[in-house]
């Protein structure tokens, strides 16, 4: 039978339409073949990645906190109704207080320190370190000894090597009695540190007080046993007996600067640049101790 022109037209546009199906076909595969290789080989580059983000990556040493090489515990005795020793202008009114002085002392050290040295205040500003009061030793009163307490646990739990109580001494000969004391419990592991501290401090504070040209009594650098305080040590560096319920357990000293009851030398502790210089004094007593324990 003999083909008519419109049925060959058909028959040949569906033929070139199979061979186009099956070329497209063909190609599909190397495409498919193709997508799959670069999967893999985004595969290789992500893993790439996760072992690279897994690698340690140097971290500037800007960033990383370094842990003070020391910890230095700074003790501004008294505070808050607590005023201590004080002077008294020529009406008798009180015109500068011991409780005032420490603490701008005290405040003033960690001004000079060396960084690596670590100051912790046990009060900053004018509050007993007893704050919210606490019954330490549960003698059913809140007193100075937990005031004290309050005090040896600050310095305990922020594990100071070094202790510090900062006070003003006073006497009721007024002008007639000047100069530094510095204390120390001997009767203690460390007693033996605790006294060249006392020592260094006494020498930075004289030192401090001659820069400011104030050539100043070296009274005395002693054991507490030595106080007239019926045998008891200073109760921030003696040992856990009596009333505590912790002592400090590092080595310590208890700086008696100037006294507030001798005329000259309230005005020389009332002084700004002189406490500064103190401060000052103290900071490098605490260097050169942890330099040489
Ligand atoms: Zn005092």
């Amino acid at each position: 039978m003999q083909l008519k022109a419109p049925h060959f037209m058909i028959i040949f546009t569906l033929l070139i339409l199979f061979l186009l199906a099956l070329v497209t076909g063909s190609e599909n595969k190397p495409s498919t073949i193709a997508n799959t290789a670069t999967r893999a080989s985004l595969n290789i580059n992500e893993t790439a990645l996760a072992f690279n983000s897994a690698t340690p990556t140097p971290v500037p040493p800007t960033s990383t906190p370094v842990p003070p090489a020391h910890i230095v515990v700074i003790d501004p005795g008294h505070g808050a109704d607590d005023w201590g020793t004080f002077h008294s202008d020529a009406s008798g009114k009180p015109d500068l207080l011991e409780k005032e002085v420490v603490l701008k002392i005290g405040r003033k050290v960690a001004d000079h320190i060396d960084p690596t040295i670590k100051v912790v205040l046990t009060r900053t500003t004018d509050i007993s370190p007893n704050t919210p009061p606490q019954d330490f030793n549960h003698d059913g009163k809140i007193d100075q000894v937990d005031d004290l307490q309050a005090r040896i646990n600050i310095a305990n739990q922020n594990k100071g090597d070094l202790f510090l109580s900062l006070h003003i001494n006073s006497s009721e000969l007024g002008n007639d009695v000047s100069g530094l004391e510095t204390w120390y419990t001997l009767n203690r592991p460390f007693g033996l540190q605790s006294k060249k501290f006392a020592q260094l401090i006494q020498d930075k504070s004289l030192e401090s007080l001659n820069a400011v040209g104030y050539k100043a009594q070296n009274r005395r650098v002693e054991d507490d046993l030595k106080l007239d305080n019926n045998g008891e040590h200073i109760f921030v560096l003696g040992p856990n007996v009596g009333n505590h319920t912790a002592a400090t357990n590092m080595p310590g000293a208890l700086a008696e600067t100037l006294f507030i009851s001798n005329d000259h030398e309230a005005a020389l502790l009332a002084d700004a640049k002189v406490q500064d210089k103190l401060a000052s004094g103290f900071a490098n007593a605490i260097e050169e101790y942890f330099a040489n324990p």
